[in-house]
Formats: C-alpha cells, sequence, structure tokens
C-alpha cells in the first residue's frame, strides 16, 4: 500500500516497538544495540527510569502554556546552560534547525548595529550540515540539499582547515557570521582543526563578526568537553544545540556571549512551542544525569576504548581506510562499504548510521555499558571480515 506520508526519507528494516537503556526491541521481542541514538538525540537511551518519572510527571500537571506567561523550567535549564558554558542567555525552540535559524537572524541584527553598511552574507565550511529550512540549508553546504530550493540566503563556503581560504573570504568582505561545526556530523565526522578555529576567533574579532558555533550534534559533551568548540581553547559568541539535549523530546537551543544578550528585543524573535514545561523537565534530567549523575565522567573510559578499538580495527581490515571523529562521536570510513557495513551490522544485532557516504557513524547512547561496546566491537570486526573483498584487477594474459 502507498504510504500517506511524503517520501522523504527511505525507511528499512525494523519498526521498533519498545526499549530500555542501550537496547532496542521489535514487536517479537528481537533485540538490538543502539549504537546512533536515533541520530544523537536519545543519550540517557531508552525509557530511562528518571527520565520517564519527569515527563510522566509533569504532563500530569502541565504541558503548555505559551511564553506569553513566565516558564520555570526553562529559566532553570537556560542558567544551568550558561553555567555549564559560558555564555550568558539562552532561547528556546523546537529543532536543530530552529536553533541555526536563530543564531542567523541574531548575527543579522547584530551586524546591522555594530556596523554602518552591515554585512548580510554568511561564511560556512564546506562539508558543512545545519539544516533544512531556507536559512539553515543556505549555510549547508550539500548541493543537493541546497540548489533544488535556490536561492537561497548569500553564502560562501570556506576549504575545511584552510587558513588562506578563511583569510581570504574574511578579505573579500566579512560576513555578518561564520558558521562552524567543530566537528562535522552530516560531512563525514570531520574534526576541525585547532589552529583553524582559533584563527576563525581571531578573524571574528578583527572585524566584529558574529562567530557561530552549531553544536546540535557534538555538543553536550560527545566530542569530549561540554561545548566542541572549548577544544581548540577559545569560545564562540553563539552556540546552537538540540539533538540530545532533552533526551528524546523536541529542542533546539541558541546560546548567546554577553555581548550579543541584549541583540533580542520584544517581537523580534519567537516561538509558540520552545521552552515548554514538559521540554524543559526532560532536559533538566538530561543534564542532571550528565553532570551530578556522572555520565560524562563514565563516558571517558568507554569513549578511548571505542577509539581504541577503532583504531585497531583499521589496523587489521584493508576495507577500512580511516577513523574519523572524536571521544563518543565516531566514524569509520569505508569506500565503497559503508552501507554494506551497517547492514552488516543490523543483521548481527547492532544499529549504526552512515554519512557523507563512505563512513560508517557511531553516536551511541551515553548509557552503553562496557559490556556492550564490547560485544559492539566485536560485531563489527565480525562485518568488516565478511565483506567482501575489493575485486581484484583481472590479471591479463
Ligand atoms: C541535525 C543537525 C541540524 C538540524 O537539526 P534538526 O533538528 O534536524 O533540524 C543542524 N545542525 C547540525 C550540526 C546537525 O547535526
Amino acid at each position: 500500500m502507498a504510504s500517506a506520508l511524503m517520501p522523504t526519507y527511505r525507511p528499512a528494516g525494523t519498526a521498533f516497538s519498545s526499549g530500555a537503556g542501550a537496547s532496542l526491541f521489535d514487536a517479537e521481542g528481537r533485540e538490538w544495540i543502539d549504537l546512533l541514538s536515533g541520530l544523537g538525540v536519545t543519550v540517557l537511551g531508552h525509557s530511562h527510569p528518571r527520565w520517564v518519572a519527569a515527563v510522566q510527571e509533569q504532563a500530569a500537571h502541565l504541558v503548555h502554556t505559551s511564553n506569553l506567561y513566565p516558564q520555570a523550567p526553562a529559566e532553570e535549564v537556560a542558567e544551568r546552560l550558561c553555567d555549564l558554558t559560558g555564555m550568558d542567555s539562552v532561547f528556546f525552540s523546537n529543532s536543530g534547525t530552529e536553533a541555526v535559524e536563530c543564531a542567523l537572524k541574531l548575527a543579522r541584527k547584530a551586524a546591522g548595529q555594530r556596523r554602518p553598511q552591515a554585512p548580510t552574507h554568511f561564511l560556512a565550511i564546506e562539508g558543512s550540515f545545519h539544516g533544512r529550512s531556507l536559512g539553515s540549508l543556505s549555510v549547508t553546504s550539500n548541493p543537493g540539499y541546497r540548489i533544488p530550493f535556490a536561492p537561497t540566503l548569500k553564502a560562501h563556503f570556506v576549504e575545511r582547515d584552510s587558513l588562506r581560504d578563511l583569510e581570504q573570504a574574511f578579505a573579500q568582505g566579512s560576513p555578518a557570521a561564520l558558521i562552524v561545526e567543530p566537528i562535522q556530523g552530516e560531512g563525514g565526522l570531520h574534526v576541525l582543526e585547532g589552529s583553524f578555529l582559533r584563527r576563525a576567533r581571531e578573524l571574528c574579532d578583527q572585524t566584529g563578526t558574529v562567530l557561530i558555533s552549531d553544536e546540535v550534534q557534538c555538543g553536550l559533551g560527545r566530542s569530549g568537553p561540554f561545548l566542541a568548540y572549548a577544544e581548540a581553547g577559545v569560545l564562540p559568541d553563539v552556540v546552537t544545540l538540540a539533538k540530545p539535549l532533552a533526551g528524546g523530546l523536541s529542542v533546539g537551543a541558541t546560546l548567546a556571549c554577553a555581548d550579543l544578550s541584549s541583540t533580542f528585543q520584544p517581537g523580534d524573535h519567537g516561538s509558540t512551542f520552545g521552552g515548554g514545561p514538559l521540554v524543559m523537565t526532560a532536559a533538566r534530567v538530561v543534564l542532571d544525569e550528565l553532570t551530578h549523575g556522572g555520565l560524562l565522567e563514565e563516558l571517558t573510559p568507554k569513549a578511548e576504548y571505542l577509539t581504541a578499538g577503532l583504531d585497531d580495527l583499521v589496523g587489521r581490515h584493508d576495507a577500512a581506510t580511516e577513523r574519523r571523529g572524536r571521544h563518543w562521536m565516531q566514524g569509520l570510513v569505508l569506500p565503497g562499504q559503508a552501507v554494506a557495513a551497517q547492514q552488516g551490522l543490523a543483521d548481527r544485532g547492532f544499529l549504526a548510521g552512515t554519512a557523507a557516504g563512505d563512513v560508517l557513524r557511531f553516536l551511541p547512547p551515553y548509557v552503553l555499558t562496557h559490556e556492550q561496546l564490547e560485544r559492539a566491537l566485536a560485531a563489527l570486526d565480525e562485518t568488516l571480515t565478511a565483506l567482501p573483498q575489493p575485486q581484484a584487477l583481472p590479471s591479463i594474459p
């Protein structure tokens, strides 16, 4: 039967009916270990008892009143995010793309206030992914995603890690904002070099350009530090967060430094649903578990084990040419074989993703146990062994 859903996705494989921790189950009770967290979202795993209890209790009390009225849970989560990141204020929305839209609008308004002939264009990085709405799509580099919807906002894409290209782009006229994923997710798990992130900070300082770090995928400790950009020893002006922030409920957050905190005035931006009590209660549990609950601390030895395990596989399998990513956000480059490896892992009961065609992508839930991780690496070893060998060149008689 034809689906009534628009054909934007190609869902394949199993329809899951329940989950617990890092496990997902189908209707027959068959189990898979989740190494993708629904694209980096369910960091506390599935059916986390404290998360479920808090959401159930909040749902029974109050779900929505709108931002016409004070939102106590949002106030609290915003304060905690600022404490954890060094930022100064937060706008809550409902998705990653909305968090980016807010950042781009904030940068445009700041540019107008800071400079007489305000620039309107943006700089982004080749390989970037920032979302699907028209603003965030404008700074997304993949032409296949962007070109069918042209004209988008004016954006120029700088070669990844090229200081020369970055400097040239600024020399041609500084932008309203430079937007960067410190670790590119969709683009193939590329970790941007610290020297590039620091030079970006300097150029933005010199020109009054807003530096946006899109940490929708790599933030909240997934790549090591709470903020991925902080690994470079400097901070951006604006940070976007989303995927894992509420552990599975829809959320976006745009964080601004003190200088930009009063850029938006009443009426400049808004969201009907953003920052409502249900999703903010969920976010509070996530932040609790990550910090006081010790989840971020427990991640470090597991992430080291994952990194070493993947490096070992690259050393032993010709199909794997490179490990990419950092900490709990990793990719294995398997030219021409990433989808086959993803399928091989699924057949063995483990769910991974792909990125940029050739990269097998791992964004495990933070609650994955050491024992589950060991089993996952063993299954990956088996999967790589079973991949069809690259065709030998035909011998010439
Ligand atoms: C997923 C993603 C987005 C878009 O998030 P949505 O919630 O799908 O709109 C934006 N930026 C980055 C870095 C992402 O990984």
